[in-house]
C-alpha cells in the first residue's frame, strides 16, 4: 500500500503529509501541536473556520491548573492524593469513598482524573519554557485575592483557591482567552507549523488495519487530503451549535451558547464511522442564559456567570425558589432539569429572576441587569408583585411557540409573595435555610466580583449579614428576567483513557487516534473544578495526546 503518495479509501494523492496532523485550533489543538514539534514531531494544523482559536479565543482564558509553578512559588502545597479526593468527590458524588479503591470510581475514571493531575503543571510548564504561552496566576479583579474553586466549602478541598492561572498581556496585565490564543498562535507562526484555516475535516483516513492515517477536509476549491504518518489528533470542540445533536444527545431543553458557532460536533459522527465508543453525550459546561436574547438567536454574547444583586432571587413556574441563586454557572444551570414525577413537567425549565429597585439601581450594569432596568427588552416590570406576575404570563403567552408552552402555574402570584417573606427573613438573619446562599466562600467572593454597588446610584451598601442577601422593598416596581438553560459548550463524544487514545466500543484503542477538549467524552464528566477548568482540560489532555502520539510508530512508507 503506497500511503505515501496515496489515500487509501479515496485512491486520490495526500495533497499534504506530516507526522501529526491536529484538527482544530483552540487551546487544546494549539497545545498538542506545540508539544508535538518540542518532541521532534513535524504537525500541522486543520481548521474549518476562517480563524484562528475557537471558542477558547472567546473566553476569559482563565486555567485551572493543580500544584501550579505560583503555588508551588507561595509554599502551598497541593498533594495529589489531596487533589484527587478533590475531584473525585465533585465529579462523581454518588459512588465517591474516601476509603474506597479509586476513591469509588472505576479504574478507567479514576485514571483519567490521574492523567489531568499528573500532566496540567507539566504542560504549562511546558509552554512557559518554551516561551509560547506566559502565564501568571488569576486574580479576582478587583478583589485581588486568590480564585476560589466552584467547590470550595467540601472538606476535600485542601487548597480551596489558588489553581487559577490567566495569560500575561505585553502591558503586564492579565489578559482574556483572546490574548491566550494570540500568544498560541504567535508560537505556532513562530514555528513555522502550518495552520490551513477554512477547511472542514469530513472524514478519517483508516488503513486496512484500522488505524488513523489522514483525514480529509473539505474546502471552498474541493476535497484536501491530509496524511499522519504518525497520528491525529482532533480538538474540535462540542456539538452546542448543532441543533440536531442537541435535540438528539441533551437531556433537558437548552436554549442557546455563547460558544463559537464552530461547535457543531463533526468529530461524533467521524469518530463513530471508525468505531468509537460516545461517552457522556448529555453533557455540557452550562451556564444560565437571557431567554429574550436566545428566542433571538441561540448564539449568544455571554451566559449570566452570577447573576447580580442581592435583593434579588429566582422562583420557577410556582413561584418558590428552587437554587442558591449565587452558586457557580455550571452547577446552578443543573437545576433547570429537575423532572416533577406528580406533575410530569420541568418546572424551572425557565426560571425567573426578581428583583426590586435597589438591585435594578445599585448594580445595574452588571450582567445581565441592563444599566436602566425599566423599558429594557430583556426585562418585565410590574408596580406590584401582582402587576409582574401578570406581565410574565403575558409574556409567556406571547412566546409560548417557542418554550413548549411553558406558563405560570395559578399559585405563582400568592407564592411569589410568601417567598419573597421568607426570603427577607433569611436576608435579615443572614441565613438562607432553604438553599444555604452565601455559606460558602465561593457564593461571597464571587457575588463581590460580579455585583459591584454602584457607588452613585444613592443606594446603601448592604448591611445585613449576609453580603449575598438584602430584604426586598416593600413597594415596587418589581421586575423579572427570564432565565433558561443554556451551555459554554456541550462535552460529551468519543471516549479517551488516560492517554486521550479515543476508545473502540471495547475500550480499546483506536490505533493512531487522539482527541482532547469539549469534542470528546469530558474526563471529570460534569463536573467544573474551579474557573478556568474546561481550558485547562483541553489543554492538558491535548499536550497528553501529543506525547503518546510522539510514541506511535512513524510509518515512513
Ligand atoms: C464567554 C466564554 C467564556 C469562557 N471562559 C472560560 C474560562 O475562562 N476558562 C475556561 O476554562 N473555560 C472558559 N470557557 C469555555 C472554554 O472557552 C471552552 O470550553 C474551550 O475553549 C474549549 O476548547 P477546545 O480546545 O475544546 O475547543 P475550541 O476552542 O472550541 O476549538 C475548537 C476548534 O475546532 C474547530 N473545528 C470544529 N470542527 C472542525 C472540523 N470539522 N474541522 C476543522 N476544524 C474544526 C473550530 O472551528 C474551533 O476553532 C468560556 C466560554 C465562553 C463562551
Amino acid at each position: 500500500m503506497a500511503l505515501s503518495s496515496c489515500d487509501a479509501r479515496t485512491g486520490h494523492p495526500w495533497d499534504h503529509e506530516t507526522d501529526i496532523v491536529v484538527v482544530g485550533s483552540g487551546v487544546g489543538a494549539a497545545t498538542a501541536a506545540l508539544a508535538a514539534h518540542e518532541n521532534g514531531d513535524a504537525v500541522l494544523l486543520v481548521e474549518k473556520a476562517p480563524t484562528v482559536g475557537g471558542t477558547s479565543a472567546k473566553s476569559a482564558g482563565v486555567l485551572w491548573i493543580p500544584d501550579n509553578f505560583t503555588l508551588r512559588a507561595k509554599g502551598i502545597e497541593d498533594r495529589k492524593a489531596d487533589c484527587l479526593e478533590y475531584m473525585a468527590r465533585f465529579a462523581y458524588p454518588e459512588r465517591y469513598s474516601a476509603r474506597g479503591p479509586n476513591l469509588g470510581l472505576s479504574a478507567g475514571e479514576f485514571d483519567l482524573l490521574e492523567a489531568f493531575y499528573d500532566n496540567a503543571a507539566d504542560a504549562v510548564d511546558l509552554l512557559r519554557a518554551t516561551g509560547a504561552l506566559n502565564l501568571a496566576e488569576w486574580r479576582m479583579f478587583q478583589l485581588d485575592r486568590s480564585a476560589t474553586d466552584y467547590l470550595d466549602h467540601v472538606p476535600e478541598n485542601k487548597v480551596p483557591a489558588g489553581r487559577a492561572l490567566g495569560p500575561v498581556t505585553a502591558d503586564g496585565g492579565i489578559g482574556l482567552g483572546v490574548h491566550m490564543m494570540e500568544q498560541l498562535h504567535s508560537a505556532l507562526q513562530a514555528r513555522g507549523l502550518p495552520v490551513f484555516l477554512e477547511h472542514r475535516v469530513v472524514r478519517l483516513v483508516l488503513d486496512a488495519a484500522g488505524r488513523a492515517v489522514g483525514v480529509e477536509a473539505e474546502t471552498a476549491g474541493g476535497a484536501v487530503a491530509f496524511r499522519a504518518r504518525k497520528a491525529v489528533i482532533f480538538a474540535t470542540g462540542g456539538y452546542v451549535h448543532n441543533p440536531a445533536f442537541v435535540t438528539k444527545y441533551q437531556r433537558n431543553r437548552l436554549y442557546g451558547s455563547c460558544a463559537s458557532p464552530m461547535a457543531t460536533g463533526d468529530f461524533i459522527n467521524i469518530a463513530g464511522a471508525a468505531g468509537a465508543r460516545l461517552g457522556n453525550m448529555s453533557g455540557a459546561w452550562r451556564t444560565q442564559i437571557v431567554l429574550e436574547e436566545a428566542l433571538v438567536s441561540s448564539e449568544l454574547a455571554s451566559g449570566v456567570f452570577f447573576p447580580p444583586g442581592d435583593s434579588m432571587l429566582q422562583v420557577n413556574r410556582h413561584g418558590v425558589r428552587a437554587v442558591n441563586e449565587h452558586r457557580n454557572y455550571n452547577d446552578r444551570t443543573e437545576v433547570h432539569g429537575v423532572y416533577d414525577p406528580s406533575a410530569a413537567e420541568y418546572p424551572n425549565q425557565l426560571m425567573f429572576m426578581i428583583y426590586d429597585q435597589r438591585t435594578a439601581e445599585a448594580f445595574g450594569g452588571a450582567y445581565p441587569l441592563p444599566e436602566q432596568s425599566s423599558g429594557s427588552p430583556l426585562v418585565l416590570e410590574g408596580a406590584t408583585l401582582d402587576a409582574l406576575a401578570a406581565r410574565i404570563e403575558a409574556r409567556l403567552g406571547e412566546i409560548a411557540a417557542q418554550t413548549g408552552e411553558f406558563s405560570l402555574a395559578s399559585s405563582f402570584a400568592a407564592n411569589l409573595k410568601t417567598t419573597i417573606d421568607r426570603y427577607n427573613d433569611f436576608a435579615r438573619a443572614g441565613i438562607d435555610e432553604d438553599f444555604q446562599r452565601g455559606a460558602a466562600g465561593y457564593d461571597r467572593e464571587w457575588y463581590a466580583v460580579f455585583s459591584p454597588l454602584q457607588a452613585d446610584a444613592g443606594w446603601p451598601a448592604n448591611e445585613n449579614p449576609s453580603i449575598n442577601m438584602h430584604p426586598f422593598r416593600d413597594a415596587g416596581p418589581y421586575y423579572a428576567i427570564m432565565l433558561a438553560a443554556g451551555a459554554l459548550d456541550t462535552n460529551g463524544g468519543p471516549a479517551i483513557d488516560a492517554g486521550a487514545h479515543i476508545l473502540d466500543t471495547d475500550d480499546k484503542p483506536i490505533p493512531g487516534l487522539y482527541g482532547a477538549g469539549n469534542c470528546i467524552a469530558s474526563p471529570t464528566r460534569e463536573a467544573y473544578f474551579g474557573a478556568g477548568h474546561t481550558l485547562a482540560m483541553s489543554l492538558t489532555f491535548g499536550y497528553i495526546a501529543a506525547n503518546a502520539a510522539h510514541g506511535e510508530p512513524r510509518d515512513s512508507a
